[in-house]
């Protein structure tokens, strides 16, 4: 190993933000930069972004955090990505052909029942892992091969945000994704590890223009010297959950982790063989020939960005720690944000947001509590789904629940967290997991880490919070939950 190359170049595309980050090779942050995302809404329910605004920021943010560093100081970049959005360029020129259509973007939900009305939903999960929904990339590309014009002029390449990318920073010579962000398209097969014709043939997409899949810990060229001042292996891609499920070193059968970011999203390594999950949860690949049951709460920090934001109840997000501590008890409080339906495991975009068991002892520290709670009793709802889905697959009992995203600094949150789920809640000393995740990968790659020993060596607790309440007390206030989410049904 070169001693001089001693960094990792993360870069982090996010939905709202783009950032690169460097890590030392004790996989330590030491730099980042972040710039924000324009979110484009062209009609109701539809997102897009700019894949040039994507691709100049991720440039920018990398020359800013490799400012002063010599040629040969970074031995690897990383890459990780908000997974499922969708974009289509021409192979000759480069140049993309429309916005990038979001992973929130509801314009396939018309096609989507169309193809469960048919009865197609059991057998695409089954190859794919994934439900029937307008979340992956397949009706976003279908999409997009029926409403651009002119695209029989162009050579086509299709790519999820990594890929693009990746096709940018080696100037066009590598069109590939990784196993991650392939497994989020519905197109790939979770068994074969391979476009499946069948799938390609009901969305129309011919296979030419689709990208070649790699391992997530693999090599996926060299960004043109032009670009960074040196020529600089990629060696490491996996979509953003995938990367912070590697970042928190859940390498085993039965380690999960669960982000708490805008949304929150809960994966359970399940080892070598696809699972199954028999209560609407997803199946996904994760790096490493491995795979995951994944279950998604579509409102976390959400909600108290909308008690912020829209009835101004706090001036920043920190402040619910201090709200939830003073509130009351409030008995049969319970706050259901369901602002765009319920996600896994109930999948009902119908239902809407409530606040149930109004007394007029409640003000806003009581609702502030409530919300917060809501976080903690979905977890909970995903957890019993897992459970039952790890059961079935013979893995042994979850231990403990690594955690991560903005909400974390929250330690009331965490304690009750802990409380109404039963299980320990460890949070990490660095919480960047996503781009830490990437950083290990290409750092795997480059010689930086050994294994995954290694990695696993490295993380480090901050602080284990542990369950304090009474078993009754717990399953009480679960049950109130429950027919709170009955109600807004
Ligand atoms: P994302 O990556 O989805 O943009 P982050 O991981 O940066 O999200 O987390 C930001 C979210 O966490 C916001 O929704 C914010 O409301 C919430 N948040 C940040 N700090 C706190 C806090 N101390 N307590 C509760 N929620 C918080």
């Amino acid at each position: 190993m070169n001693k001089n190359k001693n960094f990792i170049l993360a870069l982090d595309q996010g939905t709202t933000s783009t950032r690169a980050i460097l890590f030392d090779a004790q996989g330590r942050p030491v730099r980042s930069h972040a710039m924000g995302l324009r979110q484009i809404y062209p009609a109701n329910g539809w997102v897009e972004h700019d894949p040039g605004e994507i691709w100049q920021a991720a440039l920018a943010c990398a020359r800013v955090v490799l400012k002063g560093m010599e040629a040969g100081d970074v031995a690897a970049i990383g890459i990780t990505n908000q997974r499922e959005t969708s974009l289509i360029w021409d192979r000759r020129t480069g140049t993309p052909l429309h916005n990038a259509i979001v992973w929130q973007d509801r314009r396939g939900a018309g096609r989507c029942a169309a193809l469960k009305t048919r009865g197609l939903e059991a057998a695409i999960t089954r190859k794919t892992g994934l439900l029937l929904d307008p979340y992956f990339s397949a009706t976003k590309l279908e999409w997009l091969l029926e409403n651009v014009k002119g695209l029989k002029k162009h050579d086509l390449a299709f790519g999820t945000i990594d890929s693009w990318l990746i096709w940018n920073l080696t100037r066009g010579k590598v069109h590939a994704t990784d196993v991650t962000n392939a497994s989020r398209t519905m197109l790939w097969n979770l068994k074969t590890r391979d476009w499946d014709d069948g799938l390609l043939k009901l969305f129309g997409v011919p296979r030419a223009m689709l990208p070649e899949v790699r391992e997530s810990r693999g090599d996926f060229g060299q960004c043109d010297p032009m670009l960074l001042g040196s020529a600089i292996p990629i060696l490491g891609v996996a979509g953003d959950q995938q990367a912070a499920s590697f970042g928190q070193a859940c390498f085993k059968a039965g380690d999960v982790k669960s982000t708490y970011g805008t949304g929150c999203f809960v994966l359970v390594n399940t080892g070598k063989a696809v699972p199954k999950s028999r209560n609407r949860l997803l199946a996904t690949a994760l790096a490493q020939k491995q795979y995951a049951i994944e279950g998604s709460i579509f409102i976390a920090g959400a909600v108290i960005q909308w008690l912020r934001d829209e009835l101004g109840i706090m001036a920043g997000a920190p402040d619910s720690e201090a709200m939830a501590k003073r509130a009351r008890p409030a008995e049969g409080l319970y706050f259901v944000p369901a602002f765009t339906g319920l996600g896994a495991p109930y999948w009902n975009p119908g239902a809407r947001g409530a606040i149930l068991g109004l007394t007029r002892d409640v003000g806003c520290n009581e609702i502030v509590r409530a919300a917060l709670d809501a976080v903690c009793y979905q977890t909970r709802d995903l957890l019993e789904a897992m459970r039952r889905d790890m059961a079935a697959a013979g893995l042994s009992r979850l231990r403990a629940l690594k955690v991560d995203g903005g909400m974390v600094a929250n330690d009331w949150f965490c304690q009750r967290l802990a409380d109404l789920t039963g299980l320990p809640v460890d949070r990490p000393v660095v919480t960047e997991t996503t781009a830490l995740g990437a950083a290990y990968l290409a750092g795997l790659g480059a010689g930086l880490f050994r294994n995954q020993q290694d990695i696993s060596a490295r993380w480090a607790l901050d602080r284990r919070f542990r369950p304090a309440m009474k078993k009754a007390e717990r399953e009480r206030l679960y049950q109130g939950w429950l027919r709170a989410v009955t109600q807004v049904q």
